[in-house]
């Protein structure tokens, strides 16, 4: 058996022999396809590699995201939006009229669930854009199915864009939309400022009606705020998580949050001179030489997996900033707009000589890595500002090679970055794992991750059992990202 896309990521020559279909690429316009999303326009049509009322993957490996150890040659049969079954290749059912990708020595993932994942993309000179057209297209180009977009600028474009997507008009992966940032009076600009308890309870009120699905506390608000705003959340069936520091991981954990943010780059709790409802700037400096396994630290993470807080592991935004680190991935200058890339770029190559210290993540790795072996629930997402070298998806995919540097093996890298996340948004019955009755969001890689180390060779992507063309998708947003 051949592979069906060439190794450099375009499709191979077709031949389709006896219902096996060998060229993923034309099999959207062959007899039988139809657009299962009436909303699609024509347009957009191009980007589906595969779309049949039943698709079979046949000769796949498979990490289905439970834990479970990689199944080699396993047969998957999606039957509309769904997985009808997974099973081994050698006396699987396939079946009659089925559409059959023959994937030998490609690997299947479920569909990644970003948990910090924003619609929008900060980078170097000061630069910041919503990125309703390039951004989904990214996320779904490497494999992301699902985000949580903790944090709007314009929360309603991301509504909108929400419906956007789910009507079939716009492609991009499901999302969980966030309400506008929840900070104090000495937040950013681009936030919230809350005045006091009530006024968290009025913003968060309005915007549940509105329609998000979660909010994100940011640094400078108060513990007041943050109950408030809990607890008026909580009212309307919303979640709530924070990249905090005026407030502790503790302190959050006993008003009742859902999960936090960033793990140890947050966590300004062990800081020597930490005062209640204030933000010590710099405090991760103090980090360098803190011990993991000392009580105060191994107290927050048993609060943690107590009450159930989930925590969202963003390394590759603060990689960014480390030094000694290795390049930036060359694809992340080739989707920037070229004057963008040239900003990032210069900055990357500074702070690789003067960035922050290489002990700091480490001790990151360290955090969430115990966090994880203590039961908590560990997600993880992209985080897409910063000065902007790690775009959407882009940055998904490196945050995979950075668990595996924390310790995790690739299956269970594969469960934080899927099933994991699932479970945070609630959606874990329907999405999050390879088994057969899920939603049929599924990433077929060229490769094997568990050998190669990485998820970079992403080349269909199943959303709701529709294939989207990965190269298609990221060539569509080339030169753009940073800009729409
Ligand atoms: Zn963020």
């Amino acid at each position: 058996m051949r592979a069906i896309l060439g190794s450099e990521g375009r499709p191979a020559v077709a031949g389709v022999t006896a219902g096996v279909v060998l060229l993923a690429g034309l099999a959207a316009a062959g007899p039988g396809a139809k657009a299962q999303q009436t909303g699609r326009p024509q347009e957009l049509q191009q980007f589906v590699a595969v779309e049949a009322p039943v698709v079979v993957l046949r000769n796949v490996k498979v990490i289905d995201g439970t834990g479970a150890p990689a199944k080699e040659n396993q047969t998957i049969v999606i039957r509309g939006e769904r997985i009808a079954s997974v099973e081994p290749s050698a006396g699987a059912r396939v079946p009659e009229d089925a559409r059959v990708l023959d994937l030998a020595g490609h690997t299947v993932i479920p569909g990644l669930v970003g948990l910090h994942n924003h619609s929008y993309y900060t980078a170097a000179g000061g630069r910041a854009a919503q990125l309703s057209f390039s951004g989904p297209r990214l996320y779904l180009a490497a494999g992301v199915t699902t985000i949580r977009t903790t944090g709007a600028r314009h929360p309603y474009e991301e509504l909108n864009l929400k419906r956007e997507i789910d009507a079939g008009r716009v492609i991009g992966p499901t999302m969980f939309t966030t309400g506008p940032y929840l900070t104090g009076q000495r937040g950013s600009l681009t936030m919230t400022r809350l005045n006091g308890p009530e006024d968290a309870r009025r913003v968060v009120r309005y915007w549940a009606e509105e329609g998000v699905s979660w909010f994100k506390a940011y640094t400078e608000i108060s513990r007041a705020e943050l109950a408030a705003a809990i607890e008026e959340a909580h009212k309307h069936g919303v979640k709530v998580t924070a990249h905090l520091c005026s407030v502790t991981y503790s302190e959050a954990v006993d008003l009742g949050i859902d999960n936090l943010e960033h793990g140890l780059f947050a966590n300004s709790e062990y800081y020597p001179d930490k005062r209640p409802d204030e933000c010590p700037p710099g405090f991760l400096r103090e980090y360098e030489n803190l011990d993991i396994q000392s009580e105060p630290v191994q107290r927050t993470i048993r609060r943690m997996v107590e009450r159930g807080v989930a925590m969202t592991s963003t390394l590759v935004v603060y990689e960014i900033s480390v030094r000694d680190r290795p390049p930036i991935d060359e694809r992340v200058f080739e989707v920037l707009a070229p004057e963008i890339a040239r900003d990032v770029r210069a900055v990357a190559e500074q702070r690789r000589k003067d960035g922050l210290s290489p002990a700091i993540l480490k001790k990151a790795m360290e955090f969430e890595y115990a966090f994880a072996k203590a039961g908590g629930l560990l997600a993880a997402g992209v985080d897409p500002t910063g000065y902007g070298a790690a775009p959407p998806g882009l940055g998904d995919q490196r945050n995979f090679e950075l668990l595996l540097e924390a310790g995790f093996t690739p299956v269970e890298v594969v469960q934080i970055m899927s099933a994991n996340g699932a479970k945070v948004l609630g959606i874990s019955d329907s999405v999050g794992t390879v088994e057969a009755g899920k939603i049929a969001d599924l990433v077929v890689i060229q490769g094997d991750p568990e050998r190669e180390g990485h998820i970079r060779n992403v080349r269909i992507v199943f959303r709701r059992g529709v294939g989207w063309d990965s190269q298609k998708l990221i060539e569509s947003v080339k030169g753009i990202v940073g800009i729409r």
